[in-house]
């Protein structure tokens, strides 16, 4: 197994292997970079071909916790962990307790949540042996436990950024008679939806579950589209909300957009794909500033805040800042995206911070 030499291995400050021989837990919790706070991230559960392959995932992982949370002006680092298995198997309360013992061990360096294969219940489980614990839907506060669903606020989010996004683009504060092709209309895409359908836009809307789809039809007066029709649809703004990896060889050419600003994580295959959009004069919006506002609601909500709301919607300045730093430096945004980041959470800067 290579950690030093892993190519994801980004000068992580701590990678710890988990192995609970009583209960079968097998796990790593990488903190990439904790200058600005503890690293909160979630917790995956998957059947990994490898302990190579989940070292790589948690070190991914880990990292792009760190540049989200800097960028979103977070006193947060970057941390992820992974367990090892197939959640519909390998999990039980005894397998979920020796999780949070272990992050327990890391003395609130790592504050674990929920993700793909951990649930609500499971952050309920492992709250009661730590309180290094952020649930998907359950936050600890001063307060007591506060019910939080994540996915409302990133949808609000990426709406302001799309929005700012729009207005850097094409002078216009209004969003009436905007067209925007949206992939992908589950917790976030639909809320985002609802967003654009309230300020006037036309949605063109795609997903792979038809329930889905007729509901916008329905609800929000959306007009469908079918497979690669959800590219080559002439939209102002193509809007990525179900899976990563979507900006690629196959669906950069075919784009017939303004904007590309989604939630989806990890959009850009390469960076090769980020360089094709700025040939082609499409505006990309880095993923990770958009879809910020779930982290953003739960760091403010465990801080004991009451109002949610506010914070994620700076992601919009954010997103205009950005975009006005890549005008004038002839930069791509998320050169600037990744350089903001570094900026917050290099060392010198977070000793002012404390200071
Ligand atoms: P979700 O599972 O609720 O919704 C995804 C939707 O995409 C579903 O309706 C699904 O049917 C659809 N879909 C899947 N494959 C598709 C395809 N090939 N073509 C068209 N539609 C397809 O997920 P979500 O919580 O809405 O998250 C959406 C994206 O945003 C994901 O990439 C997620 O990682 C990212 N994200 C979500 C949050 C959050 O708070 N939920 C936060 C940050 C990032």
């Amino acid at each position: 197994m290579k950690l030093f030499n892993n190519s994801n291995f980004d000068a992580h400050e701590k990678v710890v292997f988990v192995n609970d021989a009583a209960t079968g837990l097998q796990a790593i919790i990488a903190l990439h970079n904790t200058r600005l706070g503890p690293g909160l991230g979630g917790c995956r559960i998957y059947p990994y071909a490898s302990v190579d392959a989940a070292l790589t995932d948690a070190l991914r992982l880990s990292r792009g916790m760190s540049y989200k949370s800097a960028l979103a002006g977070l006193p947060l680092g970057g941390g992820k962990s992974v367990i090892i298995g197939d959640p519909q198997t390998v999990k039980s309360e005894r397998l979920l307790a020796a999780m949070a013992r272990a992050v327990n061990d890391l003395g609130g360096a790592y504050i674990i949540a929920q993700d793909s294969g951990t649930t609500v219940e499971d952050m309920q489980t492992m709250a009661q042996h730590t309180v290094h614990c952020a649930g998907g839907k359950s936050v600890r506060t001063p307060a007591g436990e506060v019910a939080l669903d994540p996915s409302p606020y990133t949808a609000l989010g990426v709406y302001k950024g799309l929005e700012a996004a729009v207005q850097f683009r094409f002078g216009r504060r209004s969003l009436s008679g905007l067209s925007v092709a949206i992939q992908g209309l589950g917790n976030v895409g639909y809320g985002l939806a609802e967003y654009l359908h309230a300020a006037g836009a036309r949605l063109f809307v795609q997903d792979i579950n038809a329930a889905n789809v007729q509901r916008a039809v329905a609800k929000l007066g959306a007009s469908e589209l079918v497979g690669d029709q959800i590219f080559r649809h002439k939209a102002d703004v193509f809007a990525p909300c179900a899976l990563g990896g979507v900006l690629n060889d196959h669906s950069v050419d075919q784009l017939n957009c303004a904007i590309v600003a989604g939630a989806a994580n990890n959009q850009l295959v390469t960076p090769a794909h980020g360089h094709k959009l700025a040939e082609r004069d499409i505006l990309y919006v880095p993923d990770y500033l958009l879809n910020a506002g779930g982290i953003i609601a739960i760091h403010h909500a465990r801080a004991g805040d009451s109002d949610l709301k506010q914070p994620v919607e700076r992601i919009g300045d954010t997103t205009m800042e950005l975009l006005q730093r890549a005008k004038y430096a002839a930069e791509r945004p998320e050169t600037i995206a990744d350089r903001m980041a570094e900026e917050r959470f290099a060392a010198d800067h977070a000793v002012e911070r404390v200071a």
